[in-house]
């Protein structure tokens, strides 16, 4: 007879931990229990833990909605490794391979099974799920499910909808950013209450991290406080560490670069009209030390684990407090301390306001989009977007993203699918639907509208903001818990 297991035994002799990291037990001993737990850790946090932990001590199997395709195999092979029976089904995997998996379902395996949402729009596996016990549902990136947060997927809306398909279990969803009113849509999505789903966080301040802002008037001041920040020494390489630069535009990048060379700072550029290969090797220069400072655009970031960032520099406004939170974490992961600066300068801002109009194409626009898809998709794909853009706006496309915003949400919501282009040939587009309903509602898109114009009015708050700017930053993604409004 084997002794019942315990978590702490669990920890070591599976995954192999010595000990918790920060919520993880209080966590777990909640989803044992049968609480749902709504979980806000930073990126390497730990958050896997807490579902797959349970996973192993609860009777039935843990279902995991993950949106990244790509990582579900390496966290499925991790968790074989250890011994642990886990499965991912998603759309890389062969019609043979699905349905072996769908039948090992059906006759009892796996512990862990990751998917995507989209896969219950599948018969099969409906029938084949709903005949197991689920004792435990994990939505990983829970963020997604908000069209207020920023890496919203249509398909994350149904969570409430599975989560009644797999019979109302347990329910853990994790994410590493969420504002106060993600965090209120993914509970409200989910069909639950805030008091049934506590919030477990850890704060969000990083205590080395000095947070400046210098209100600065055009491009010499802009510049002249540049030179202040980085240090002489950047210009070696030496012991000063490494520094970032953030732009928001490319054009402007390039105008600081050359104002910088002139000044004698050698530097590196990073953004998104760089080749693959081009940005490959600054990425790796600025990650070895030998460039120690970097001009970028947001592009520059996925990945950047770099432990002695000294300064991340915003020359430009960004457009929402959660990108700025997400930028300036670059910075001192070592834990030494490091300065976060923003360049304010209220001149930035009309150019930001544009930027959401073209993020946020209306109603007509996208009736003509997919309108042009149904009719012209053979040009289309013959002379390319940007054919297809200028077909839409004539003269003004060339300043216009609103095209780029429309296919990025065509794609998202399955509308579209965009072809790997043939070495050197145009990417190739697919209509594969109805226009959604939701980018045919004028409502809709005008809330969405107002939501981004209003993340953007909180970027320029904090950057008025006279008081403590962690509070202001605490306050605004993790609310004063005790003013929060049940709904
Ligand atoms: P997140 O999903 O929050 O970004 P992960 O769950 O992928 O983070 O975990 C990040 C890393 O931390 C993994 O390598 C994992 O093995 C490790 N880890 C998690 N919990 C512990 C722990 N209690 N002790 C030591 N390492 C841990
Ligand atoms: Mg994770």
């Amino acid at each position: 007879m084997t002794a019942p297991s315990t978590p702490a035994a669990v920890l070591h002799d599976v995954f192999g931990h010595a000990g918790f990291q920060g919520n993880q037990q209080a966590i777990i001993d909640r989803t044992l229990a049968g609480g749902h737990s709504l979980v806000l850790m930073p990126t390497g946090g730990g958050k896997s833990l807490c579902y797959q932990l349970p996973a192993l001590l609860l009777d039935g199997m843990t279902v995991v909605l993950s949106p990244l395709i790509a990582l579900m195999k390496d966290q499925v092979d991790a968790l074989t490794r250890r011994g642990i029976d886990a499965t991912f089904i998603n759309s890389s995997l062969s019609k043979e391979q699905r349905q072996a998996r769908y039948a090992a379902i059906a006759a009892g395996q796996y512990q862990l099974l990751y998917i995507t949402p989209e896969r219950f729009q599948n018969a099969d596996f409906r029938a084949v799920i709903t005949q197991r016990q689920v004792s435990l549902l994990a939505i990983d990136e829970a963020h997604c499910v908000s069209q207020w947060g920023h890496d919203f997927r249509p398909d994350y809306t149904r969570v409430g909808e599975i989560r009644q398909l797999l019979g109302s279990p347990p329910t853990l969803a994790l994410t590493a950013t969420a504002t106060r009113t993600v965090q209120q849509d993914i509970i409200r999505q989910l069909g639950l209450s805030p008091d049934a789903m506590p919030l477990f966080h850890e704060g969000i301040d990083r205590p080395n991290l000095t947070l400046a802002v210098e209100e600065v008037w055009g491009e010499d001041d802009k510049l002249r406080q540049l030179l202040n920040i980085l240090p002489p020494t950047a210009a070696t390489g030496t012991t000063a560490g490494s520094h970032i630069v953030y732009f928001t535009l490319i054009k402007t990048l390039e105008r600081f670069s050359g104002l910088l060379e002139a000044e004698g700072r050698p530097h590196g550029v990073y953004h998104g009209s760089l080749n693959a290969r081009e940005r490959k090797r600054m990425q790796e220069a600025f990650l070895s030390g030998n460039q120690p400072l970097v001009l970028a655009t947001n592009a520059f970031g996925m990945g950047i684990d770099k432990p002695d960032i000294r300064t991340v520099t915003h020359a430009e406004v960004p457009g929402s407090l959660e990108s700025y939170y997400q930028e300036i974490g670059r910075a001192g992961r070592d834990g030494r301390p490091s300065t976060c600066t923003l360049l304010y300068d209220q001149h930035d801002l009309p150019m930001l306001m544009e930027f959401i109009r073209w993020a946020n194409p209306d109603a007509d626009f996208y009736r003509r989009v997919h309108h042009a898809l149904e009719h012209d998709l053979e040009r289309i794909n013959a002379f390319g977007t940007d054919w297809l853009n200028e077909q839409l706006l004539g003269r003004r496309a060339r300043h216009d993203h609103r095209l780029e915003s429309a296919l990025l949400m065509l794609e998202r919501h399955g509308t579209i699918a965009r072809g790997r282009p043939a070495a050197g040939g145009r990417q190739q587009l697919q209509l594969l639907g109805d226009l959604p309903a939701s980018l045919a509602d004028a409502d809709t898109l005008a809330a969405k509208l107002r939501r981004d114009q209003e993340k953007l009015l909180a970027m320029v708050e904090y950057a008025r903001w006279d008081g403590d700017r962690k509070q202001f930053l605490a306050d605004y993604f993790l609310g004063r818990q005790a003013e929060e409004p049940t709904e």
